[in-house]
C-alpha cells in the first residue's frame, strides 16, 4: 500500500508499505481523506516526534476488514477516528485531565493517517471511532476531530449568552473557534490576524468584527467595539507567545483566556499580574481532545450547523503531502484547510 513517511525534518517520501495486520478485535479502514493540520507540519518541520513516522490524525476511511471480535461496526461503514486514547484510570483522567494521562500520547492509529490502509486497535475502535453519516462528505468529516479539538477548549471557555469573544488567529482552527462561539451563544465574535483572506473567510463563516492587526491596533479596536470593557473571552489559536501579555490586557473583568496554542518559541513573557486578584481574570490552557466531545462535533456536522465549504479550500493526493504543505504554510496563498486523500 502507498503511505507517505516522514524519515527526517522536511524529508517525505511516498513508499509502498505492508498493509497492516489485524486481531480480532481491530478493523482495517481504507482512507478516504485525512485533514492536514498544524501540529502535523509542526512535527514534520521540527524534532518533537520520533522519525520514521507516518503522521496524519483528522481521518476518515471506509471499514474493509474485522475482526471476528468486532460487532460495533460493519464492513462498508464510514468512520472517523483520532489518534490517542486515556487510560480512564490514572491521577489525570481521575482528575478529568483525559489528555495529560501518561497513556494518551503512547497509542496511535497504524501506521498513521498519511496511508492507504489504516489499522484501528481495539481502544480506539471502543473509545473513539464513530460511524459518519452520509449528509457529512469525507472531506467534511476530516473536520469532527479539530471541532472535537475546539469544542474541548470551548468547555473551560463557558461562553455565556451576550458575551463577547476575540479569537487571535483565523487559521482553520480560529475560524472553527468563531463559529462555535456564536453557536455557544457569543454575541460578539471578533477576530484577529495578519491576512487579508483569511479574514474575510471568517466574516463568510459569521465572525462580526475581522482586525488586521498590520493595519489596524487591536487594543483600540477592542475598546471601542466593546465600550471599554474589554473582551469576556479569548481564544489564542496561533503559536505566538506575546498573544497571551496582549490578551491579559484585553480580557474583561472576571474574563477567561484560552491557551490553544502551543508556543514553542520565546516561551517566557510578561504578563501584567495585577490582574488575577484585582480583575478575577483567568488563563487556561487546553491540550487536544478527549473522547467525550466527538458526538457532539458529529452531531453539530449533522444537522448542519457550522460552515465547511468555505473552510476546505485545497485537496491533494498522498504523494503530494509536500507540496501541501509548502501551499499550507505560504502567507501568500489564499489556504485555509488542506485535505488529503488517498
Ligand atoms: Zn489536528
Ligand atoms: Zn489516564
Amino acid at each position: 500500500m502507498k503511505a507517505t513517511v516522514c524519515y527526517k525534518q522536511n524529508d517525505l517520501r511516498t513508499e509502498d508499505l505492508p498493509i497492516p495486520e489485524i486481531s480480532d478485535n481491530e478493523v482495517l479502514i481504507k482512507m478516504l481523506a485525512c485533514g492536514l493540520c498544524g501540529t502535523d507540519i509542526q512535527k514534520i518541520r521540527g524534532d518533537s516526534v520520533q522519525k520514521p513516522t507516518v503522521l496524519g490524525h483528522e481521518v476518515v476511511g471506509e471499514i474493509i476488514k474485522k475482526g471476528k471480535n468486532v460487532n460495533k461496526f460493519n464492513l462498508g461503514d464510514r468512520v472517523i477516528t483520532a489518534i490517542h486514547v486515556p487510560c480512564f484510570t490514572c491521577h489525570y483522567c481521575n482528575k478529568g485531565h483525559y489528555t495529560i494521562c501518561e497513556q494518551f500520547r503512547t497509542n496511535n492509529i497504524d501506521p498513521g493517517g498519511f496511508a492507504e490502509f489504516i489499522r484501528i486497535p481495539e481502544l480506539h475502535l471502543k473509545h473513539l471511532t464513530h460511524k459518519v453519516s452520509d449528509n457529512i462528505s469525507d472531506e467534511e468529516a476530516t473536520l469532527i476531530e479539530p471541532i472535537a479539538c475546539c469544542l474541548h477548549g470551548l468547555k473551560q471557555a463557558d461562553i455565556r449568552a451576550n458575551d463577547s469573544v476575540l479569537i487571535m488567529g483565523a487559521g482553520t482552527i480560529g475560524i472553527l473557534h468563531a463559529q462555535l462561539a456564536k453557536i455557544k451563544g457569543a454575541n460578539k465574535v471578533i477576530i484577529s490576524d495578519i491576512s487579508e483572506h483569511k479574514l474575510q473567510k471568517a466574516l463568510k463563516v459569521g465572525c462580526d468584527y475581522a482586525i488586521n492587526i498590520l493595519e489596524k491596533n487591536l487594543a483600540d479596536e477592542i475598546k471601542r467595539i466593546t465600550n471599554n470593557q474589554g473582551v469576556d473571552v479569548i481564544i489564542i489559536a496561533a503559536g505566538v507567545s506575546s498573544l497571551l501579555s496582549d490578551a491579559v490586557n484585553l480580557v474583561r473583568r472576571a474574563g477567561k483566556i484560552i491557551v490553544f496554542s502551543g508556543f514553542d518559541n520565546n516561551k517566557l513573557v510578561e504578563i501584567d499580574a495585577s490582574r488575577f486578584f484585582k480583575d478575577e481574570i483567568t488563563i487556561v490552557g487546553t491540550y487536544s481532545v478527549t473522547p467525550y466531545e466527538f458526538p457532539e462535533a458529529l452531531d453539530l456536522l449533522e444537522k448542519r450547523k457550522l460552515n465547511t465549504k468555505e473552510m476546505i479550500t485545497h485537496v491533494f493526493p498522498l504523494d503530494k503531502l509536500s507540496e501541501a504543505i509548502n501551499l499550507s504554510t505560504n502567507p501568500k496563498e489564499s489556504v485555509l484547510k488542506v485535505i488529503i486523500k488517498s
